[in-house]
């Protein structure tokens, strides 16, 4: 194979495994077959919440657990090489999590964050989905 195809090919596979795949088509999925409507990645808001709820002013992210370094997760592990650079890189993901997640409860949008790790129990994430979007809005999580 030339170099072309190498790089179409994954022109390709970035193409597919885009925002709209994985983790993320399970909770919306799951969201939308619990009756709750949303819209998707809202770049005016901070961050670009994944799922947002406007008339709840309640917004979900879905966190891979590696690139949003999960604390104390199997997945968040740093690679063995280039161990600085990826320290960096995705401690620089973290903080900016952070500052979003203050930003929007400033804006006063509450916030669940879901990781990917534990997307498998699909009725304990229906359950936490549920009671966070019924929630009034002085409950935390
Ligand atoms: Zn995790």
């Amino acid at each position: 194979m030339d170099t072309v195809d190498a790089a179409k090919r994954s022109e390709i596979m970035r193409s597919v495994r885009g925002r709209d795949t994985g983790p993320e088509m399970v909770v919306r999925r799951l969201t939308h077959s619990l009756g709750f409507r949303y819209r998707l990645h809202d770049r005016e808001l901070p961050g670009c919440p994944d799922l947002v709820f406007r008339s709840r002013k309640k917004v979900i992210f879905v966190h891979g657990c590696f690139w949003h370094q999960h604390k104390g997760c199997q997945r968040a592990q740093l690679p063995t090489s280039r161990t600085e650079y990826w320290a960096a890189k995705l401690g620089a993901n973290k903080k900016r999590d952070v500052r979003n997640c203050r930003k929007l409860a400033r804006l006063g949008w509450e916030v669940l964050t879901l990781w990917e790790c534990r997307l498998g129990d699909l009725d304990r994430l229906a359950r936490r989905i549920g009671s966070f979007l019924h929630a009034e809005s002085e409950q935390k999580y």
